[in-house]
């Protein structure tokens, strides 16, 4: 172990973890199938949005100056409907088109008034505007969306809303990245599987579990593999198997220091260990290396730890694989309302309830922090990302990672 790197900062971590992303080819998916798939190319809109002004009310659209000492009787001299292929007349002093939510704004015309605010005479054809036209009420060509303009970027995961905006912009499929396909191992001779009969010492597998949502989370293929026991040739076997057949391979457990941690054991002697051991609290005991020539995490097994070490090792490695690092992971700067303990040498990562209900977004501690309790994972909303050297003291503040 000599020369690699051992107990690293976390930037030094990310920094390191820089150097081996994966590639991933690019296919195209209908839209239909493209949610939560990550974009491998900056998108540019092949339309302006909205293609060309109009009204963002039902109502009437004239000439402002006409409207500016209301009560204004106006002559209705057409009526445009959205998406109707006659094309608006331009429209003269005095005059007032009946205008529908999304149709095109006759020339001319300069302001709108809502339908609630207009009487309308249909025997003379008239209407009266009771307020001053809005000129707000009119919807601006590219005020949204430029043609030619990217405005989704590589790297991007798709989501409801930048579903739809992949179809605003007259996309009818787009190019994602193949996803990757991620094998998660589990390792120890007291897991059996949820259900299962279980020995005086034995306890459920979890981490497995949780480890694929996250995969999933972040639009790849997770590939659960059965829990292997503490024994260096099971392991091996199932390491050269995940290898053969995923893109990265995670494991849990047997990371650490002790005589039956096997993952450590055997990427020290057969495996290519990048580094080993990070400076975060919890999830001290990580590896990342190459097993076979397939990238490798070695998590810890400790659930709340594992999980935590995913979103902050795993989850950047994959969105720094896909975008070069131009998609983040959303924070948010809260204040603490208690102390928590903090280190000068570690990044420590208390799970917090966040409530955003007052002035400022307040942090909660969710309680007993050891790292086997999930149900603290399960009661939070977000990470502290209390930087070494930082207090803790209860009032300060510090940024926080979204959960
Ligand atoms: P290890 O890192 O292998 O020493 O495991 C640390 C702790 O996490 C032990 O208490 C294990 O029993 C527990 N653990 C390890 N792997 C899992 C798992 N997949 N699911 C639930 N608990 C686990
Ligand atoms: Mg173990």
């Amino acid at each position: 172990m000599a020369e690699t790197p051992y107990f690293v900062s976390y930037p030094e971590a990310l920094r390191i973890l820089k150097l081996y992303p994966i590639s991933l080819p690019t296919e195209f998916k209908p839209l239909d199938d493209a949610f939560n798939r990550i974009l491998s190319v900056d998108l540019e809109s092949k339309v302006d949005d909205p293609r060309f002004d109009n009204s963002s009310m039902d109502g009437f659209a004239f000439r402002y100056e006409d409207s500016t000492s209301p009560p204004t009787q106006l002559q209705i001299h057409q009526t445009i409907q959205a998406g109707s292929n006659t094309l608006a007349k331009p429209l003269g002093t005095g005059q007032a088109a009946r205008i529908m939510t999304g149709a095109p704004i006759p020339e001319g015309a300069d302001a709108i008034l809502p339908i609630e605010k207009c009487e309308i005479d249909l025997k003379k054809s008239t209407v009266l505007l009771l307020e001053e036209g809005k000129k707000h009420f009119i919807r601006k060509q590219g005020e949204n969306l430029r043609k030619g303009h990217t405005h989704l970027h590589r790297g991007t995961l798709l989501t409801p809303a930048t579903v739809g905006l992949c179809a605003t912009m007259g996309y009818p499929e787009v190019p994602v990245y193949t996803q990757a396909k991620i094998g998660i191992i589990s390792t120890g001779d007291e897991l059996k599987f949820p259900g299962d009969e279980l020995g005086e010492n034995d306890i459920y597998e979890s981490n497995s579990f949780g480890i694929s949502g996250l995969v999933k989370h972040c639009g790849h293929h997770a590939k659960r593999y059965d829990s292997v026991i503490d024994s260096i040739d099971a392991l091996r076997e199932k390491l050269n198997q995940a290898a053969q057949e995923c893109d990265l391979i995670l494991t849990s457990g047997g990371v650490s220091m002790g005589e039956w941690d096997l993952v450590r054991k055997l990427m020290e002697e057969e495996g290519d260990i990048k580094f080993w051991r990070v400076k975060i609290r919890p999830g001290s005991p990580p590896l990342f290396g190459y097993w076979k020539g397939t990238p490798l995490f070695g998590l810890p097994g400790n659930p709340a730890s594992s999980h935590v070490v995913f979103r902050m090792l795993v989850a950047p490695y994959l969105r720094n694989s896909t975008s070069g690092g131009g998609v983040q992971e959303r924070k948010i700067r809260v204040q603490l309302t208690e102390s928590l303990k903090a280190d000068d040498h570690f990044l420590i990562l208390r799970r917090i309830k966040i409530d955003m209900s007052g002035d400022q977004p307040l942090a909660y501690s969710t309680g007993y922090q050891g790292s086997g309790n999930l149900n603290s994972l399960v009661l939070a909303d977000g990470l502290t990302l209390l930087e070494p050297g930082h207090t803790g003291e209860k009032g300060t503040w510090c940024e926080a990672l979204l959960l």
